[in-house]
């Protein structure tokens, strides 16, 4: 790898070369027809992604545009929505709907806790809501949303479920054509950027509408946005040989390899991957005295956010923990100072894992703590063995 440095941060994630040397190709002008039929074959391997019947959107972006685009198209101003938040990420959903002037409620679980499914149904029968908000995997917390739980009972209730997968999409479960216990129980729009567990570099917003929620669009006849509204992008999202807005047309190359890496390796591959990676990290971080805040039940295959034990000091143990080439997160909001935040998703290595957990161990011990970075290093392997 041409990586010089481990990111192990939420994203952006490891970039693998392959990915680069993509990135680096010549670039060519957006309607020239090799550029295109590389811009179509990432589009419809997104499609076979998220396996849904409606259309799927890849534009410049980072992924608060396509939480964006997910809500301007589905929810008008004076409308209301029901924002499921496990942290940070989920309350951003907050500050879109103020900009749009749409009416919320919000679900706010205690960091690192997830909302219960009571606490959802009883805010279901006091309002009526167009859409509910859920972010698969909060990003500040390492909350995981049961999806099995929330969907059905958001869709008994008919509002549309809008997915924030930026931390969740090609390492956790997002299949648009899956009935959650009964017909027609499906998620209506994800969300996703490429700089997460996509691996790609920063600047693609990633989002899937299906026919329910592309209906519901085309009945609403202005949305407030014109780059974000999706009527302008289904033209092109269909034949990529037209224009609306120039394509990142390298940035497209990048993530044409990114999605033939995610199609190979295989969806349920990737996602029992993603899941052994997080169990296997918290398990080892915690021979070292750490604290993973979420419980392992409600825990992200992709990220965790890990609370210090007594007596290590945040940025002295991120600035030695970087100086030997690892790079993990600070944590959020009131977290600050008190845990980090350590990526394990998109193309990050079962061997990259291993090495910054010896990393970690080598840095907690040069920092007085007394840990078995072997043993800690062995729990992984068995954790990840298991099932890659
Ligand atoms: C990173 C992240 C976002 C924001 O994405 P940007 O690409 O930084 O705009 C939104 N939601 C979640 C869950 C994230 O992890």
């Amino acid at each position: 790898m041409r990586n010089e440095e481990m990111l192990l941060i939420p994203g952006p994630t490891p970039v693998v070369d392959s990915i680069y040397d993509a990135m680096a190709s010549e670039t060519r002008g957006h309607t020239d027809p090799r550029f295109v039929e590389i811009y179509k074959r990432s589009i419809e391997n997104t499609r076979d992604m998220f396996k849904t019947d409606g259309e799927v959107f890849v534009v410049a972006g980072s992924g608060t545009i396509g939480m964006e685009m997910a809500l301007v198209n589905t929810v008008a101003a004076g409308e209301r929505i029901l924002i499921i938040s496990h942290g940070y990420f989920g309350d951003r959903f907050i500050q879109l709907g103020k900009a749009f002037g749409i009416e919320m409620d919000v679900l706010q679980a205690e960091w690192g806790k997830q909302i219960s499914i009571e606490e959802v149904k009883n805010k279901l029968q006091e309002h009526t809501y167009k859409a509910v908000t859920i972010t698969h995997a909060d990003t500040s917390t390492g909350v995981a949303a049961d999806l099995d739980a929330l969907v059905p009972v958001i869709k008994a209730h008919g509002a549309l479920v809008i997915l924030d997968g930026v931390c969740a999409t090609a390492a956790m479960e997002e299949d648009m054509s899956n009935e959650y216990g009964g017909a027609g129980n499906k998620i209506d729009v994800v969300l996703t950027g490429s700089q997460k567990a996509i691996g790609v570099p920063p600047g693609l917003a990633i989002v899937a509408f299906n026919q329910t929620a592309l209906d519901v669009r085309a009945k609403m006849d202005r949305v407030p946005a014109y780059y974000s509204d999706i009527q302008n992008w289904i033209p092109i999202m269909q034949d990529p040989s037209k224009y609306f807005a120039t394509p990142p047309v390298n940035l497209i190359y990048a993530y044409d390899e990114g999605m033939k890496i995610v199609m190979d390796e295989g969806l349920a591959k990737r996602y029992t991957r993603h899941a052994a990676f997080g169990r296997g990290v918290r398990t080892a971080l915690r021979e070292y005295g750490m604290t993973p805040l979420a419980e392992e039940t409600v825990a992200a295959s992709t990220l965790s956010c890990i609370l210090y034990p007594e007596g290590v000091k945040d940025v002295e143990f991120r600035k030695a923990l970087a100086d030997k080439g690892v790079i993990v997160a600070g944590a959020l909001a009131h977290l600050g100072g008190k845990a980090f935040r350590i990526g394990h998703m998109g193309n990050t290595t079962e061997q990259m894992l291993i090495d910054c957990l010896t990393k970690i161990g080598e840095t907690l011990n040069e920092l007085g703590q007394s840990v078995n970075t072997e043993q800690a290093v062995n729990r992984f392997k068995e954790e990840v063995q298991a099932i890659v």
